[in-house]
């Protein structure tokens, strides 16, 4: 990087000293072109075809004999002279000329160094002027010269300064690579968290994200590991039961055959808590990465068909009460796991003589509230905050009532799939009210996933 950025630098040095001696150069010869026309000029004005004329003109110009050399040549018939001659211009004459490539009119003598040619005529007398472009050219040689300096100093100062730039970026990039090994070597990594420089501010930013993003990382896996306790924890309270009824078979079956059909009761309840415990946590990974369509539907509709074989299921009464042809953006698969386990759960918690009602409205900003209404046991305050996270089932529940904390939560990821809001409240006439909205249009692509 380092030797690439003084290249750059140095070619755009010299491209601009370039510029610089061509653009001086340029105008110094153009200067020159203006200043031998304007004597060509006053010479071709004085038609100088006599002495008298000669001397008139030279008496009254401004030229400068010691870089001008003037030659002329009269070839008309009445000529008084042929020639004339500035002062050492035909010692100029003598000198072998050599013209400068690429550049009209100019040539080197030696003795007089680089000259200027201008050539006109006028009613047969010719006129030569060698126009020395010595001031011109100390002038360019001055311009490379500081040209040639600024380039020394840019090959001096340049690597110091890209150095000491590029430091200021790759130190800190270097810190934070070696803390990232030392993040990766980390056994508990959760409390190690990167340096942050307060500067450059990529590098800044760079650093904020990736701690951000270890956050996020180790946030997930505490979550995962209190998950896999949790199901340890519930799986083994099964076991132990089944595996104690079991040894109790074996030892005393044989004595007391009574307690076979008693344990053997157990060992069933038990074993059904387990599959159940196990199905949930399969249904958890599935839709961990389920990917669901949302489509416009009639949830009126939806609703109804889902409802008639889940009436079957349950001991008490269902009261339907939904708006007719209620239009919403959903999925019927999720529509049907959430109404499946928030019925089940208000069966399972409120007395078979107690109706449940479910309700489809419209609200105001154009989404649809699906609610389910028991008058079963209720939620406690403290327990309604937790209640949607894994293996969470209330005191009052656990142990008299069979569950396995799983319900809500499978729920819960339903509904993020179809983008609705989940909420819970008391129903104002003893029991709860689980409150779905659905949104009305989604502004996606339809895709719905979850990881
Ligand atoms: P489970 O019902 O298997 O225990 P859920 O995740 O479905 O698990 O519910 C979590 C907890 O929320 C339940 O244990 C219970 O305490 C409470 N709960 C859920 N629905 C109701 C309800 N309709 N009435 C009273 N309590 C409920």
């Amino acid at each position: 990087m380092l030797r690439s950025q003084i290249k750059m630098i140095i070619v755009i040095t010299i491209s601009f000293s370039l510029m610089m001696i061509f653009g001086v150069g340029h105008k110094l010869l153009n200067d020159v072109k203006l200043s031998t026309w304007q004597i060509t000029a006053s010479l071709k004005k004085n038609e100088i075809d006599s002495d008298h004329d000669w001397d008139d003109w030279r008496k009254n110009s401004t030229v400068d004999i010691n870089h001008s050399y003037i030659y002329v040549h009269n070839l008309r018939q009445d000529a008084e002279a042929r020639y004339y001659f500035s002062p050492r211009a035909d010692d100029l004459l003598q000198k072998k000329m050599i013209k400068v490539p690429f550049i009209n009119n100019l040539y080197y003598r030696p003795g007089f160094g680089f000259l200027y040619r201008r050539f006109v005529s006028s009613n047969g007398i010719y006129y030569t002027l060698w126009q020395n472009i010595g001031p011109q050219l100390s002038i360019l040689i001055r311009v490379i010269e500081v040209s040639a300096i600024l380039l020394a100093v840019t090959l001096v100062l340049a690597p110091i300064y890209i150095r000491r730039l590029t430091a200021r970026l790759t130190d800190p990039l270097t810190d934070l690579s070696t803390s990232t090994q030392v993040v990766h070597q980390a056994e508990q990594s959760g409390l190690i968290q990167l340096p942050v420089p307060s500067q450059p501010t990529e590098v800044t930013e760079l650093a904020q994200d990736f701690n951000h993003l270890l956050a996020l990382l180790n946030q997930r896996q505490d979550q995962q590991k209190l998950f896999v306790m949790n199901a340890a924890h519930e799986l083994r309270t099964p076991i132990a039961t089944i595996k104690s009824h079991a040894q109790l078979i074996d030892r005393h079956g044989a004595d007391h055959p009574e307690i076979i059909e008693k344990s053997v009761t157990y060992i069933t309840k038990e074993s059904r808590a387990m599959q159940q415990i196990i199905e949930d946590l399969l249904a958890i990974l599935r839709v961990e990465t389920l990917s669901l369509t949302l489509t416009r539907m009639n949830v009126t509709t939806a609703v109804s068909a889902i409802m008639q074989p889940l009436e079957k299921t349950i001991p008490q009464k269902l009261i339907l009460q939904l708006e007719p042809d209620l239009m919403a953006q959903t999925n019927l698969e999720a529509l049907e796991q959430i109404l499946h386990n928030l019925i089940q759960n208000a069966s399972k918690y409120s007395k078979p003589s107690d109706p449940i009602v479910v309700t489809l409205s419209n609200k105001e900003n154009g989404s649809v509230a699906l609610t389910v209404m028991d008058q079963g046991l209720g939620i406690p305050e403290a327990d309604k905050a937790h209640i949607f996270e894994h293996f969470y089932r209330s005191d009052d529940v656990r142990g008299s009532i069979p569950g396995t904390g799983l319900g809500l939560a499978i729920t819960k990821q339903f509904v993020d799939l179809i983008h609705g809001h989940l909420s819970v409240a008391d129903n104002p006439t003893g029991g709860t009210i689980f409150t779905l909205l659905l949104p009305s249009a989604i502004d996606t692509t339809g895709q719905s996933s979850h990881s």
